[in-house]
């Protein structure tokens, strides 16, 4: 049983693809932090987008880190499996007048943007929403969510108002950092294609797994405005951040899961061991 002041980090990957280095490289830093602080380690499958995950990716994934020599509590929380704590999440935002309806389609979105110069755009580069659905009449979220086929948006100003000011969260590093919300707009909450976002559940289930340390890479800085809003709203409890840097190929691009030459199943099929992987992300041999 964990202790009530053990740390607590996990390594969260979406089985949407192999593992390339950047991903041994977050998973080996939160494995080696954990270690470290006599912590425990999870492994969770963000498999929320059924569409794109697929069964052979996640046995894969099992498969690389314990090549890497990593070993993670069990059972393995997979998202897939929980959606219903995201539709009580959902619920809770909802009952506070803060969700609505959205039938709108990307489309539709970046045609507005496109029509109005200098249209904001949240830190992805994605314009932001409109609003064209926002003032419709409210239904009930979770009338939304069995109908499907329609997402639900955060009203982004309402939200920002009820959680109030000085929200913050802490970096590795940095300090306390001012969060920002708002630069996100209107954000999907629930897809149109599957009953949760990435936001609602990262926060929700690094909360019910007693996460205290979210390490995770650079990409995700900005979404942490977002998941401290979630969090500030939901009553949660908040975790500590540390944004590492991504690992670059060789010429100084993002690795991505396209580039099938560094992942970890290539690179064992090469004859590259274990340790060399390790060696190569630095601190780990
Ligand atoms: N599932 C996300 C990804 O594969 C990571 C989420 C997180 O660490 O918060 O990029």
């Amino acid at each position: 049983m964990p202790g009530p002041s053990q740390r607590c980090f996990r390594f969260a990957p979406s089985p949407n693809g192999f593992l390339h280095l950047g991903h041994a490289y977050s998973a080996l830093l939160n494995f080696r932090l954990a270690r470290e602080c006599g912590g425990r380690f999870l492994l969770r499958i963000e498999d929320i987008d059924t569409g794109r995950a697929r069964p052979e990716f996640e046995a894969a994934i099992h498969e690389d880190l314990a090549w890497l020599g990593l070993a993670w509590e069990t059972p393995v929380r997979r998202q897939s499996e929980h959606f219903d704590d995201y539709a009580r999440a959902l619920a809770r935002l909802d009952d506070m007048g803060l969700l609505y309806a959205c039938d709108c389609k990307r489309s539709d979105i970046a045609h507005f943007a496109a029509a109005h110069d200098g249209w904001p755009r949240d830190p992805d580069g994605a314009p932001l929403y409109s609003g064209t659905c926002r003032d419709k009449p409210r239904r009930p979220a979770g009338e939304v969510l069995r109908q499907g086929g329609v997402a639900l948006r955060l009203d982004m100003e309402k939200a920002v108002a009820l959680a109030g000011q000085g929200l913050t969260w802490q970096e590795f590093n940095l300090g306390a950092v001012a969060a920002d919300p708002a630069q996100w707009g209107d954000v999907v909450l629930a897809r149109k294609d599957t009953p949760a976002s990435y936001h609602i559940a990262v926060v929700v289930d690094d909360a019910i797994q007693g996460v205290t340390d979210v390490v995770r890479g650079r990409d995700l800085f900005n979404a942490t405005s977002l998941h401290r809003l979630l969090q500030r709203l939901l009553e949660l409890p908040e975790p500590g951040y540390r944004h590492h840097d991504l690992v670059l190929d060789e010429d100084g691009e993002k690795l991505s899961k396209s580039r099938a030459s560094t992942t970890l199943r290539a690179l064992r099929a090469d004859g590259v061991s274990a340790s060399d992987v390790r060696r190569r992300l630095g601190s780990f041999s």
